[in-house]
């Protein structure tokens, strides 16, 4: 038997530690600052991903879901959206997705992903449009793009409004366009264990909607554009000077981790070899940065075990259909979703830029000499 190893899902501390002198040295400048909100830090990460996403504008926020959530409530601001009505949403996707839509008190229509990417399934969400929708919402799940030239045409042709929820997927691009410049807004979470993390919580919107970013601005400030004047009931959800600029300096190595990302899935692609596992499906290579790397197997739960033994830690995204869970089982009566079995087969493989080739082998091999009886 291989030497037993410890190899974690998502190895933070080595992540954070590569770049840790210039972590401190960023932390250390905002701490001699004396300015720890809405300053410069801010501005120059939002221009920076904006930049990098290739949309007009950025606006930081406090996490993932209150991006979501401060976009359908401007639209419903704006008057594009009101209680009521239907967005189209995948069923298999982090519960913040839902928990955004509910909170602005529009329905989530439930469709079935594509088994192949998890991504949406463009004919489930073309039967599911009714006279009440008006949002499409695809997320990127496991960091590949959805099929979004084909989304965006449908949108068109019915009249919809398109939120990427990108939470999964920063820097994944498809006919040279990355996720978030795709629909009229989108949604990042910078959330530790997502590919560009914080040190703590943090999101962002980006959108090419001028007056949008100003709303959803003011909604994240108390409402507020100019100090004490409050034009709207906002909520406080801002992107903290500290974490600003502790993005700042991992996104200048996105790429690079990204690129580190793509050359293990690229590794698990050509090793692994078990007549009963299926791997994952890559529409292109670009459109793909490996948030997670999930595979599908009917023994799941034993193939889990055998890697435990070995010292892997694996997880399942995720583990239950929102219908499923009993704070959101009352969705089930307007679910177009048929229960996906895939809940039961999926299993996430750990995959980040600091994982060793040995690591790598060892997980492989590992998989690899799996015997489901
Ligand atoms: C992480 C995540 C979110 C929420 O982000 P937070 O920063 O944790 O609020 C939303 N949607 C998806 C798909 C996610 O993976």
């Amino acid at each position: 038997m291989t030497q037993m190893m410890n190899i974690p899902f998502l190895d933070l501390k080595g992540i954070n530690h590569e770049y840790a002198d210039q972590l401190k040295a960023a932390c250390s400048r905002v701490i001699d600052s004396g300015w720890y909100l809405m300053g410069r830090e801010l501005e120059q990460f939002e221009a920076a991903f904006a930049e990098y996403c290739g949309s007009r504008h950025a606006i930081g926020v406090a996490n993932g879901l209150d991006a979501l959530t401060l976009i359908l409530r401007a639209w419903k601001e704006q008057g594009k959206l009101q209680a009521g009505d239907e967005v189209i949403v995948q069923s298999n996707t982090f519960i913040a997705t839902i928990s955004a839509i509910l909170e602005n008190d529009l329905a989530p229509i439930l469709v079935d992903v594509d088994p192949a990417t998890h991504n949406l399934d463009l004919e489930a969400v073309e039967r599911a449009i009714s006279e009440k929708t008006r949002v499409i919402l695809p997320v990127h799940l496991y960091g590949q793009l959805s099929p979004m030239p084909q989304i965006m045409a449908l949108a068109h042709k019915h009249g919809l409004l398109v939120l990427e929820d990108a939470a999964q997927a920063h820097g994944a691009e498809l006919a040279g366009r990355k996720a978030g410049n795709w629909g009229d807004a989108a949604a990042f979470s910078f959330y530790p264990g997502k590919n560009l993390g914080a040190l703590g919580d943090g999101g962002a919107i980006t959108t090419n909607d001028a007056e949008l970013a100003i709303l959803v601005r003011a909604l994240g400030n108390y409402g507020s554009r100019i100090k004490y004047q409050h034009d709207y009931q906002g909520v406080n959800s801002r992107l903290d000077e500290i974490q600003a600029a502790m993005l700042g300096v991992k996104l200048a190595y996105l790429d690079s981790d990204t690129a580190r990302r793509r050359s293990v899935a690229r590794y698990y692609g050509e090793h692994i070899r078990h007549p009963g596992i299926t791997l994952p499906s890559v529409t292109t290579a670009s459109a793909h940065v490996w948030h997670l790397y999930v595979i599908s197997c009917p023994w799941r739960d034993r193939l889990k075990a055998h890697l435990a033994e070995r010292g892997i830690q694996c997880l399942v995204h995720y583990p239950l259909a929102i219908t499923e869970q009993r704070a959101y089982s009352d969705l089930a009566r307007t679910s177009k979703a048929s229960r996906a079995p895939l809940h039961d087969s999926i299993l996430s493989l750990p995959i980040y830029p600091t994982l060793g080739e040995e690591q790598q082998q060892h997980i492989v091999t590992a998989i690899n000499q799996f015997t489901a009886h």
